[in-house]
């Protein structure tokens, strides 16, 4: 529809800009390989594109030169179908807004100074930029009577941030380009940032290129993502759907991977998972019962409790021959057990350091309840991240559902001519 476009363009708001990046390369001098070895990629108008792959793979220096913070040694940039590779760097990033890790503010101006500073550089009229700049408080959710005139060390570390893209959002720029900007916060205010972030380019409709090494963060953000190997090879370019379910290659997948399992490991404790059972004896229990279990066991080792249920030793057939007739002095001590609410990610730590590779779980009062294996915890974490995948792919479609519903509610509102020229 030319006429909602022709509208929203005249309310003020640059929305994206097409990027194409063309045998982009970057040599360090005393390098003899390239940092950044050839990219080519077309990145379309208010798309937000993730770049994530392990540190050092190129990430950061193929985004700064799409604003040439880095310049290329060679190929081509074209913004918006014109070439910039050329271009006067300073007129460059008047069109290309930049937000980083930790803000990247300047300590001695004040919130407000700190977004006013580009178009300030542009040249805007006085009463104009103070108006942006309340308007670009609220827009990332930063009341501006309160926030104006603080300075950046009497923020805390989320809005800072926000501040931060504050800045780079000021002068309207169609692109913003974000090098690992939430990256220095905690993980709940990086849940918030992120969840803004979505609303706002929902809002705005830059084209965003952001830079990040956490796959989560690439899944929850990007409608498209480059996987990115060493010297800036793409390995992916897709839809989050696409690599979830249909990894590359290897590469890929490993990385996909161990970020959720990792991840996965930490978030779910050991209750949530099934335990197994282990056959057990009682300390008062009469040794020839003790050698019954052991022999019917089709485990080679059997677990002694103490008198108040809990585990106390670890008993081999070889053990009870050697004892001769007495428990005290057979069998392995207890050393570690872990907790019902431990995480996996403690359990598996407790098992990969006891030698026989497995680990009694107690309760509350330190009551045997089972036993984890690394093949246990391994089935577990492979469920749940399945479980994980499928969720994913389900909350996206009703995010895509309730966008379409949105902007479907947006172009009808400006069909009816409710906005104000
Ligand atoms: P990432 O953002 O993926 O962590 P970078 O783009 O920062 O990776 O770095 C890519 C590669 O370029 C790394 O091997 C790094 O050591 C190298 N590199 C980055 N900056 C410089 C520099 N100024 N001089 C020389 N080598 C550099």
């Amino acid at each position: 529809m030319p006429e909602t476009a022709h509208e929203t363009a005249e309310a003020g708001a640059a929305s994206g800009a097409t990027i194409e990046l063309e045998n982009l390369t970057k040599r360090y001098p005393g390098n003899p390989q390239p940092s950044v070895d050839s990219v080519n990629m077309e990145i379309k108008a208010g798309e937000l594109v993730v770049f994530v792959g392990p540190s050092g793979c190129g990430k950061s220096t193929t985004l700064k030169m799409i604003n040439r913070l880095i310049e290329p040694t060679g190929g081509r940039i074209r913004i918006n179908g014109e070439d910039v590779t050329h271009m006067d760097p300073v007129k460059l990033r008047r069109r290309v807004g930049y937000a980083i890790q930790a803000s990247g503010l300047f300590p001695h101006m004040t919130v407000a100074q700190n977004i006013a500073l580009v178009p300030r550089m542009t040249g805007w009229p006085k009463a104009r930029i103070s108006e942006r700049v309340e308007e670009m408080l609220d827009l990332v959710g930063l009341d501006p009577g309160e926030f104006h005139g603080r300075y950046p060390r009497q923020l805390s570390g989320g809005q800072q941030q926000r501040v931060g893209v504050a800045r780079a959002l000021a002068a309207d720029p169609p692109v913003l380009l974000m090098d690992e900007p939430f990256g220095a916060v905690d993980p709940i205010t990086r849940d918030h940032l992120q969840d803004e972030l979505i609303r706002l380019q929902h809002e705005l409709h830059k084209t965003i290129v952001f830079v990040t090494h956490d796959f989560d963060e690439a899944i929850k953000l990007g409608d498209r993502i480059a996987v990115l190997r060493e010297r800036s090879h793409i390995a992916q370019f897709d839809t989050p759907e696409a690599i979830l379910t249909n990894p590359a290659d290897d590469f890929v997948s490993g990385f996909v991977g161990a970020g959720a399992a990792l991840k996965r490991l930490n978030l779910t404790r050991v209750r949530e998972v099934g335990i197994s059972g282990y056959p057990t004896v009682a300390i008062d229990d009469p040794l020839q019962e003790i050698f019954n279990t052991l022999r019917t066991s089709r485990t080679n080792e059997i677990l002694l409790l103490d008198k108040r249920g809990r585990p106390y030793k670890w008993l081999r057939r070889g053990d009870l021959m050697r004892a001769k007739g007495s428990l005290a002095r057979a069998g392995t001590l207890v050393i570690d057990t872990v907790a019902q609410d431990a995480t996996l990610g403690e359990a598996l730590e407790a098992v990969l350091t006891d030698t026989a590779g497995r680990v009694a779980v107690t309760g509350r009062r330190g009551e045997y309840l089972g036993v984890v294996d690394v093949e246990s915890l391994m089935n577990s974490v492979h469920e749940l991240m399945e479980a994980d995948r499928l969720e994913a792919m389900e909350a996206r479609h009703g995010l895509e559902e309730l966008r379409a519903a949105q902007t479907h509610a947006e172009q009808e509102g400006a069909a009816g001519g409710e906005r104000k020229a």
